[in-house]
């Protein structure tokens, strides 16, 4: 192995540029060549690659998003499209990739690694939501970010005794939402691994003014409901003004923070040593605070990571 080539895809979170620094350092320091990829798959069949020297990943741990660019390219599911993927890899003789990004950028993984160039995946998704780990990169500063937003809504909300309602990000993963509402004290949450019923959640908000709650903000995760409607909905059933914000792609930017910037850096690392020992297939994780690694498919075929219960449960005796 002499040439790696690294790509950020999928959605982008804060600590992919730390995660790039981690590999291209390392790489250069084990005397490799490193390559860089833009824009994911995209630059990968347009052949838009270049060679990063330690220079190209200067100042660059502090930086939020991925100075490579990421994109969403669906065409990468046609096999016609990833064979030319291949060519351009052969003919800049690279040996292998090194892929961050979330689940489907690692079946993108697991296909190039199938056409004869190794391939291991970092988990860079705000989300939270790859199985076998415990953390991916850039969780932790997505949930300040939602922290310091809830922070926010509270203040004016608790000023004129409204009701919030936050959508937090996350797919179908209840992470974010459920570990920022604990942090944020968050009245009511509202998870995907739960069944909705917004007449019963409004029964909680009545019984909650009765005892003389003056404000509350209520924590959603996305693509559970609409929440213009929902706050519409509490707002003429209790007659206390609801509003409804939507965090959006504000909780993917930032600076990230060190738990991230330490979390790249140490999957980044391991990623290079596990290449030089001729692993393909795999993917990077983190277990009870150690770096592992395990195989692709694990991440992806076990869609569901397991639920912190116990901490829906503290979330609950906190009201
Ligand atoms: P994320 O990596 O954040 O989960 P996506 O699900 O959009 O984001 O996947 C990122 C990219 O990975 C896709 O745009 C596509 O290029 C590639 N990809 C996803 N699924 C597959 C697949 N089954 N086969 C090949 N490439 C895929």
């Amino acid at each position: 192995i002499k040439r790696i080539g690294v790509l950020t895809s999928g959605g982008d979170a804060p600590g992919m540029n730390a995660a790039i620094r981690s590999i291209v350092r390392t790489g250069l320091n084990n005397k490799l060549e490193m390559f860089g990829i833009y824009d994911g798959y995209l630059g990968l069949y347009e052949n838009r690659i270049i060679q990063l020297k330690y220079s190209n990943v200067s100042n660059m741990i502090n930086r939020g998003g991925t100075f490579l660019g990421s994109a969403r390219f669906p065409e990468f599911h046609n096999h016609n499209i990833r064979t030319i993927a291949i060519k351009n890899i052969k003919n800049l003789k690279i040996d292998a990739l090194i892929i961050i990004g979330g689940d489907g950028s690692y079946l993108g993984a697991k296909k190039i690694t199938e056409l004869g160039i190794p391939c291991i995946s970092l988990p860079g998704t705000i989300d939270n939501d790859i199985f076998g780990t415990d953390y991916t990169i850039g969780y932790f500063t997505a949930l300040e970010t939602i922290i310091e937003a809830i922070d926010r809504l509270r203040d004016t909300s608790l000023s004129h005794q409204r009701i919030s309602i936050v959508e937090v990000m996350g797919r179908f993963c209840g992470d974010l939402t459920l570990s920022a509402a604990i942090a944020g004290g968050c009245e009511f949450i509202v998870l995907p691994n739960m069944i909705f019923k917004k007449e019963l959640l409004l029964k909680e908000i009545q019984i909650a003014i009765k005892k003389g709650k003056k404000h509350a903000i209520i924590a959603i995760t996305e693509c559970i409901c609409d929440v213009e409607q929902l706050a519409k909905y509490i707002e003429y059933n209790t007659n206390r003004e609801t509003r409804a914000t939507i965090l959006g792609h504000i909780q993917r930017g930032g600076a990230p923070v060190a738990y991230d910037r330490i979390l790249a850096s140490k999957m980044g690392n391991y990623a290079i040593s596990k290449i030089l020992k001729g692993y393909g297939g795999q993917c990077i994780g983190i277990k009870n605070e150690k770096i592992i690694h395990y195989d692709i498919d694990v991440a992806t075929k076990n869609k569901k990571k397991k639920f912190q219960y116990n901490l829906l449960k503290i979330a609950k005796e906190l009201y």
